[in-house]
């Protein structure tokens, strides 16, 4: 089952990177799997997904045990990915959990992270997130404070920053995401450039508008329900 809408999912980033340029091969699924059961987390394991994102520490951490018990007997590796907002008590999980953290939302959180971090001898690699469309309802830096906070960050010692994570409105057109992903990369473009920066990674496209993240230059795309809804896409 899992199979079958990956397989699906991949021919679609597939003519979706030719027109973006980038190769197939740069673009990585995440598989988001809150509310997906273990059963079906282990199913795409077998199918090679090895991404694997939640969006809160209560819900992950059981998985988090299970599924890296499963893995390690294939002897494969999950990275594991935070993309809900992320509370302040829970950071010191977080941290102890999470490869990529995609949902750094503040300037604060970075600072939490970073201290974390640097008591459990890590450096934990981030994401910015940014709230490209200003909807209120989202979490995320503006883009005026994410050019703002974005040095300061980089100088936290523990922390690492490999991009920028956007969520675009919902909307029933999928075009409609479009501009925010445009904007999205082309703010960490004009970062690298005027900053010498290398983030190379941008994580937007969800189920609904993967393709059109792709076409924009999407090299990290968070797919749930493409992957595990029974109806399909
Ligand atoms: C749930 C979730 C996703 C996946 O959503 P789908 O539309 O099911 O692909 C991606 N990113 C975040 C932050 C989420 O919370």
């Amino acid at each position: 089952m899992v199979k079958e809408k990956l397989l699906r999912c991949k021919e679609i980033i597939k003519g979706a990177a030719v027109k973006s340029g980038i190769s197939e091969g740069d673009v990585s699924i995440v598989a988001v799997t809150k509310g997906v059961s273990l059963p079906l987390m282990c199913e795409a394991v077998d199918e090679g997904v090895l991404d694997i994102g939640e969006n809160r520490i209560q819900e992950a951490l059981p998985k988090y045990v299970s599924l890296n018990d499963y893995s390690a007997n294939l002897d494969r590796k999950i990275n594991w990915h935070m993309v809900g907002h992320l509370q302040s008590n829970k950071v010191k999980a977080a941290v102890k959990m999470f490869d990529l953290i995609h949902s750094v939302d503040s300037f604060s959180l970075a600072e939490e992270i970073n201290k974390a971090s640097e008591n459990l001898g890590k450096v934990q690699d981030i994401l910015m997130q940014v709230n490209v469309s200003g909807e209120e309802s989202k979490f995320g830096f503006s883009p005026e404070d994410a050019e703002k906070n974005v040095d300061k960050i980089k100088s936290l010692r523990n922390i690492s920053l490999k991009g920028l994570m956007t969520i675009a409105p919902f909307s029933d057109n999928p075009q409609d995401s479009r501009v925010f992903f445009k904007s999205l990369r082309e703010m960490r473009d004009r970062l690298n450039k005027a900053r010498g920066y290398d983030m190379k990674i941008l994580s937007m496209g969800m189920t609904d508008d993967f393709e059109v993240a792709v076409e924009e230059g999407s090299n990290m795309l968070r797919l749930g329900r493409a992957l595990f809804k029974e109806e399909g896409l």
